[in-house]
């Protein structure tokens, strides 16, 4: 694969401007892209913005206050065109290409994440929702991943799961992760892989695991693991001595990586 397009950051600031004529970047959160939009939030304001980065177009949506309080916090999102599922569909402007917005976040006592999501449509937001987590959760930092019509985030805190946003029935869910999860320490990834299925990384240790989530005709879900490889066997004699590294205090240079998940290939970039 070649290398990716890069986009100075400046071209990066959010496309609303405060009071001021200024942007302060310490209220604006990333959510991530999808189907031609970013998606960002707004932590002063309590409102999402999607926004179509080539024309420079832009919705702001506000959130309801219940959702991002004293008692609740928004930590992620995810923006979706409406009419994706439709094969001939190109995307385009406001106009032609109707969205979705999905927020995710957990309550302060730490037991619960919720969620909602938002439609251009209509309008309105959807009941808020929300799951019981069966261990302390912090928060949800990283991106969300779409997987058919459900969207799944890893909460994080002093356990493992994965937080299930059905967009058709508005239910949210935790679902378990694979055991061999248990000993992550944080250090996992949630991806889609190319034949669609929902797709854990695990780097443990000195190997990197790669599982996929198998759904039976019952409906019964398991983990499989696809593929265990040493990180040595990955990144090359470069990282005889990842291990030292990590730990050490001296500067080492940044190696960044891509890996190909409908192949389990993996390509250095930088
Ligand atoms: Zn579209």
């Amino acid at each position: 694969m070649d290398l990716p397009d890069r986009i100075p950051p400046r071209h990066f600031c959010p496309p609303i401007v405060d009071e001021k004529g200024g942007c302060d970047r310490k209220h604006w959160r990333n959510f991530g892209c999808r189907h031609g939009r970013v998606l960002l939030y707004n932590r002063k304001q309590k409102e999402v913005v999607v926004w179509d980065p080539p024309t420079g177009d832009h919705r702001q949506v506000a959130v309801p206050p219940e959702f991002d309080n004293e008692e609740r916090m928004i930590w992620n999102g995810a923006v979706l065109c409406a009419a994706a599922s439709d094969h001939s569909h190109v995307h385009g402007g406001f106009c032609s290409c109707p969205f979705k917005v999905a927020v995710v976040g957990v309550t302060l006592n730490h037991t619960q994440v919720f969620a909602s999501i938002y439609s251009s449509q209509t309008g309105k937001w959807s009941n808020l929702v929300s799951a019981a987590v069966p261990f302390v959760v912090y928060y949800v930092a990283r991106p969300g991943v779409l997987v058919g019509n459900a969207l799944y985030w890893m909460p994080l805190g002093h356990g493992y799961g994965i937080a299930e946003f059905d967009l058709d029935t508005h239910t949210l869910a935790l679902v378990e992760c694979s055991s061999g999860a248990k000993d992550l320490k944080g250090r996992s990834r949630i991806l889609l892989a190319q034949n669609g299925v929902l797709c854990l990384a695990i780097l443990s240790g000195h190997s990197l695991q790669m599982w996929e989530r198998k759904v039976c005709s019952e409906g019964v879900a398991s983990w499989v693991l696809r593929k265990s490889d040493k990180l040595q066997k990955i990144l090359g004699r470069s990282s005889q001595n990842f291990g030292k590294q990590i730990s050490s205090p001296k500067i080492i240079p940044m190696q960044v990586y891509m890996v190909q998940v409908c192949m389990l290939k993996w390509t250095r970039k930088s």
